[in-house]
């Protein structure tokens, strides 16, 4: 008995052990060779399928739909039916971010600190092709000369960047003229130097530091040079000059010149005036509130841009000193970006025999007519006057009469005219007033500063 079932058991186990050789001889193996894709790639699983004896990959059903936009885990099915054997087998597909993120210094690199300071950090941004905006993950390392940027993503690329810093300056020290970098003064008269002030990008207000050197002999006529120079406490120079004009003061012999004048300008009627006036050959001056284009054209024709006022507002201009100024010096840096020159010939608004003035300020017409000669400037009132912006504003005969019986052959002519809004019949009479100086043996011109300076009595 015990025999027998012995005998049984060992026919069974023959059986099994056999099966189980037969199948695993032809079991189907089935593997993935890119389990990894990186992130916004195009995957295509690559699986294989074979036994023993051949490669069955053919007979191999993968079904996957791994989306590589996203970083994780996802899963390619693979299925076969062969012989006796129904296998499914599925590959955890790991989509990765290999891509590092991008560091962005902002200023310069390498950036250049003054010595003994430190360096102020200028900013930067982080930015990861899958997290996004990471700037605020970024560490910042000191390490000798350099500052080191790091930021690592949420999948582990780390990026790193270098700003090295140049302890150094190189700038030069800038020095700044008061008042005119060309100063004319008639013989004998007092020359009183403005000041400068010196700055440098590392050192700050070195005004104390600057050197002038020159000297004016107010009793010789010529043109002295003033030098100016400083040198910061890295070694940088700058130097800059100072042309003072000595001059003889203009002798008038009365020749009959006509200097016309136009204040307030310029307007609509400033190239009709200048085509008459270049059409004539006949050289004028402008006393400005502004410039343009033409104030440009009408100094490149060879007339004379004076400075009249920049607001034109006698409450402000002559509340107090300052404003007066201030406004002269904003008349002046106007003119200046167009023309590249700052006049020192001006005109008071309203001449500087004006009564308007005591409304504001008593006494300070006084105070400015002295003023404005010690800053260097030469300034004109008029002793013709058109009355073009009185009574006769539209009456282009009355102002043609009000000049030429004006003129004299005895004195310096000096016409005031407006080019301002309004005006036309200025402008009309102009044609007449430039036609009979000229055949009555007048000569025009530009003002200069060898023109006698016709002036009012002040009357504030
Ligand atoms: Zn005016």
């Amino acid at each position: 008995m015990m025999v027998k079932i012995l005998k049984k058991s060992f026919i069974v186990l023959i059986l099994i052990t056999t099966f189980m050789l037969i199948y695993s001889i032809f079991y189907p193996n089935i593997v993935i060779i890119n389990s990894e894709a990186a992130l916004g790639s195009k995957y295509v699983p690559e699986v294989k399928c074979y036994n023993l004896f051949s490669d069955l990959s053919n007979e191999l059903v993968v079904v996957s739909d791994v989306n590589t936009d996203k970083v994780g885990v996802q899963l390619v099915k693979c299925k076969i039916k062969y012989l006796f054997y129904d296998i499914n087998k599925t590959f955890r597909i790991k989509v990765i971010d290999d891509e590092k993120p991008i560091i962005i210094l902002k200023g310069e690199n390498p950036a250049l600190v003054c010595p003994n300071n430190d360096y102020e950090e200028e900013g930067f941004t982080a930015t990861d092709n899958y997290d996004g905006d990471i700037t605020n993950k970024v560490t910042i390392n000191k390490i000798e000369n350099s500052i080191w940027y790091t930021v690592k993503d949420n999948s582990g690329n780390t990026s790193k960047i270098e700003r090295k810093i140049n302890f150094e300056d190189k700038e030069e020290p800038i020095i700044t003229l008061k008042g005119s970098d060309s100063v004319t003064i008639y013989l004998g008269n007092l020359y009183k130097e403005d000041g400068f002030t010196a700055s440098d990008n590392c050192d700050g207000d070195i005004t104390n530091k600057v050197i002038s050197t020159g000297n004016v002999d107010i009793n010789k006529t010529g043109t002295y040079t003033l030098t100016y120079e400083v040198v910061d406490s890295s070694g940088n120079k700058s130097t800059v000059y100072r042309n003072v004009i000595v001059k003889n003061k203009p002798i008038y012999n009365g020749n009959g010149v006509i200097y016309l004048t136009f204040d307030d300008g310029p307007s609509y009627l400033t190239k009709e005036i200048l085509d008459i006036l270049d059409e004539t050959n006949v050289k004028a001056t402008f006393f400005v509130t502004s410039a343009n284009e033409y104030t440009k054209r009408a100094y490149n024709n060879g007339h004379t841009i004076g400075l009249h006022t920049y607001t034109h507002n006698y409450s402000y201009v002559y509340a107090n000193s300052e404003n007066y100024f201030s406004d002269l010096n904003n008349i002046s840096n106007n003119v200046y970006d167009v023309i590249g020159v700052r006049p020192k010939i001006i005109r008071f608004p309203g001449g500087s025999s004006n009564t308007v003035s005591r409304n504001y300020n008593s006494g300070i017409m006084s105070y400015l007519t002295k003023e404005v000669i010690n800053r260097g400037y030469v300034y004109f009132d008029w002793n013709v006057d058109s009355n073009d912006a009185g009574s006769d504003i539209h009456n282009s005969n009355q102002i043609y009469y009000n000049v030429i019986n004006n003129l004299s052959y005895s004195k310096a002519n000096v016409v005031l005219m407006h080019d301002s809004s309004g005006h036309t019949a200025t402008a009309i009479a102009l044609r007449d007033i430039i036609k009979y100086g000229k055949t009555n043996g007048y000569t025009f011109k530009a003002i200069n500063y060898d023109t006698p300076p016709i002036r009012h009595s002040v009357n504030n």
